[in-house]
C-alpha cells in the first residue's frame, strides 16, 4: 500500500511557516511601532525598505502557495484521492480522511502500522 511521506508534511509545515513569518515581518516594517523606533528617514520610506518589504511579502505569499501545493499534491489520501491529511511534524495520533473516514498511512508510524488496525 502506498503510504504519504513525513517528509512532504514537513516540507509543506516550514513553507507555509516561514511564508506567515515573513507575512506578519511586511507587516511589523510597515507599522507605526516601526515608524516610531526608527524615526531616520534612511530606515523609513527608503527605496531599500520598499524593496525589502517588497521582496518579504512576494517571497511569504510564493512560500505559502508552494506549501499548499506540496500539501495537495503530496499529502493526498491514497485510498480516496480527494481528502487531503493535515501536514503534521511527526506522528503522534492516526488522522482521518474527512472524504472516505480511513486513517491517512503516514511513513514513520510507530511499529509501522496505524492504532486503529490494531487489535
Ligand atoms: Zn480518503
Amino acid at each position: 500500500m502506498k503510504t504519504l511521506k513525513r517528509k512532504y508534511a514537513r516540507t509543506a509545515l516550514i513553507m507555509i511557516g516561514l511564508g506567515f513569518a515573513m507575512i506578519v515581518l511586511y507587516c511589523v516594517l510597515g507599522s507605526e511601532l516601526f515608524r516610531w523606533l526608527f524615526t531616520e528617514d534612511i530606515y523609513r520610506d527608503s527605496p531599500a525598505m520598499s524593496v525589502v518589504r517588497g521582496a518579504l511579502l512576494w517571497g511569504g505569499v510564493i512560500l505559502l502557495l508552494l506549501g499548499a501545493l506540496v500539501r495537495y499534491k503530496k499529502l493526498r489520501c491514497p485510498y480516496c484521492r480527494k481528502g487531503v491529511a493535515p501536514a503534521k511534524w511527526s506522528y503522534f495520533d492516526d488522522f482521518y480522511c474527512p472524504r472516505c473516514g480511513r486513517a491517512f498511512p503516514f511513513d514513520d508510524e510507530p511499529d509501522g502500522s496505524l492504532k486503529s488496525e490494531k487489535k
